[in-house]
């Protein structure tokens, strides 16, 4: 037998597991640290009721002869994916049910949808980026071509006409930077991507913390989309499914490689290697597009970009520079006082006992920055960053 070598080629996972390993160096040492931790991308806002009724309702279901069930549809329940559909249609986005697919995460779908493509294909990713859609590709081999995100471009950068590629990622709102596309931004990528023949894999992970109107929220707000793209969207962070696990993957019937239907080979490939999320959490996620879901919802969203701006104001005070925050649950700082992501994650712990993800986990182009998530409570926000301002404070006196 022979493995699968491309796994060889895999950096090790050393963005989360280096930070614990700093982390619990630093409580050994010092037993009883009142650290907060502002680096890991999860919630801590529960479900909120309207789902975990619901849900409540579909165990009952599941107990009962006559209403018990067994296998659902691989690709979802119709009445998940009404409720997506219709979602859909408040961006006016009007999609077929059957070009919605449900599953249980972005992550999967995210990595699994790379079945539908050829080894051969060359991949265009941002730097920084989600790890994910780097490590998925080298998995299989392919070829990976790294657009630049820096501040000149605002974190966004747009095609460049002498680079080619098969396959685009774009996760806007962005993970790890906060910063969102407009749509002339995306119209742009659009026709990039029809010019070279190629597919964008659209993540909208985070299109529920868009506040700035007018920002869209999917790419098929984009017109010509549904013959280039491929959407994944997901319940974690819009509604704190992250355990619970729910998202949905869009295949417009639209996009074809010649006379290929995108959808029909995914279907397929759903159909022989998935099963479909259980009865109970699609309920759960149904409830979340319903009129008090989205309300019960909201009121969580709300409270994690209380917190962005605890941040961004504690930045602005400090003097730090830093981006998002706005349309997103990041705020992705410039490391002051001339360090680099690593020394200024270790001056962090060491001196406040605030731990944040080092830029440099995300690519080359991270070594200079700093992500803080806004996933914390509005106590330990604010704690964190009443402790940045007195080490801002003591910087500025020293200098
Ligand atoms: N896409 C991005 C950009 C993310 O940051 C994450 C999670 O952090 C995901 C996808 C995965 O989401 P899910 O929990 O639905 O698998």
């Amino acid at each position: 037998m022979n493995i699968n070598e491309n796994y060889l080629k895999l950096k090790a996972s050393y963005l989360f597991s280096e930070i614990a390993r700093r982390v619990n160096a630093y409580l050994a040492e010092h037993k009883d640290a009142p650290i907060i931790r502002m680096g890991i991308g999860d919630v801590t806002r529960p479900l909120v009721p309207a789902v975990t009724e619901a849900m409540t309702r579909a165990v009952a279901e599941m107990g009962c002869q006559e209403t018990f069930r067994g296998y659902g549809d691989e690709q979802g329940y119709g009445f998940l994916r009404a409720a997506v559909k219709k979602y859909y249609e408040e961006k006016n986005v009007f999609i077929d049910e059957d070009e919605i697919f449900i599953s249980d995460g972005a992550k999967s779908d995210i990595g699994n949808i790379l079945d539908l493509f050829s080894q051969n294909n060359c991949v265009l990713i941002p730097d920084p980026v989600y790890p994910v859609y780097v490590d998925t590709n080298i998995m299989d081999g392919r070829k990976i071509v790294f657009m630049n995100a820096s501040e000149e471009n605002g974190f966004l950068p747009m095609p460049d006409a002498s680079v080619d590629a098969d396959i685009i990622y774009i996760c806007s709102p962005n993970n790890p930077t906060g910063a969102a596309y407009d749509r002339k931004g995306l119209s742009e990528w659009v026709k990039y991507a029809k010019s070279k023949n190629a597919v964008i894999l659209f993540d909208a992970a985070y299109e529920a913390f868009i506040a700035d109107d007018g920002l869209p929220g999917s790419i098929f707000e984009i017109d010509g989309a549904k013959e280039c793209a491929i959407e994944f969207c997901s319940l974690s962070k819009t509604a704190g499914f992250t355990g619970t696990r729910c998202g949905y993957t869009v295949v417009p019937h639209a996009l074809k490689c010649g006379d290929t239907e995108f959808n029909k080979l995914w279907l397929r490939r759903q159909t022989t290697k998935f099963n479909g999320v259980s009865y109970i959490v699609q309920r759960g996620a149904e409830a979340v597009f319903s009129e008090t879901g989205r309300k019960q919802i909201k009121e969580n969203i709300d409270y994690y970009r209380k917190n962005a701006s605890i941040i961004t104001d504690a930045l602005d005070e400090c003097g730090i520079k830093y981006f998002g925050g706005k349309n997103s649950p990041y705020i992705w700082l410039k490391c002051p006082w001339g360090l680099e992501s690593w020394e200024f994650f270790d001056l962090l712990l060491n001196e406040i006992c605030v731990v944040g993800t080092p830029g440099a986990g995300f690519g080359e182009n991270g070594k200079d920055y700093f992500r803080l998530t806004a996933f914390s409570t509005h106590e330990k926000t604010a704690e964190a960053m009443e402790r940045l301002k007195k080490l801002a404070d003591k910087k500025s006196k020293k200098s």
